[in-house]
């Protein structure tokens, strides 16, 4: 069991159910975000449809959990507090997901475009979509 987990949860009011700890580990488990079905999918033998969808609403209340938004669509993976910070590039026609960690140069250049515009860069968001190779083809 998570303890980072169960002190945020309780930090905002909330405690450890079942239920929670078997999403956040489905969710751990995990190398790149996976869309809500698939969560749903991943726990069903456990817990309901209507649970997960409480409790990813508080996980992303909570800040245990971010939304991806892709385009309309969205996918879930654990925040930055449980993984390290990185970006995802996303498939147009499959949707395959993959993370990527940012180069020191690309964050040089965007710490530089917040200081020209006499901001102090405190987070960014940043999400690539393309066509993977297995599409590409
Ligand atoms: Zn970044
Ligand atoms: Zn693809």
């Amino acid at each position: 069991m998570n303890n980072k987990l169960s002190l945020l949860l309780k930090k905002h009011g909330y405690s450890s159910t079942s239920a929670r700890v078997t999403v956040f580990e489905s969710l751990a488990t995990r190398e790149y975000p996976i869309t809500m079905n698939e969560l749903i999918k991943s726990v069903s033998s456990v817990v309901d449809r209507a649970t997960v969808y409480r409790t990813i609403d508080i996980f992303e209340k909570t800040g245990v959990v971010s939304r991806i938004q892709i385009g309309w669509k969205y996918k879930l993976e654990l925040s930055d507090m449980f993984l390290s910070h990185h970006h995802h590039i996303t498939c147009s026609q499959c949707g395959q997901t993959e993370s990527f960690h940012e180069t020191e140069l690309l964050l040089s250049e965007l710490q530089s475009i917040a200081t020209k515009k006499k901001y102090v860069l405190k987070t960014h968001m940043l999400e690539l979509t393309g066509v993977c190779s297995n599409c590409d083809k």
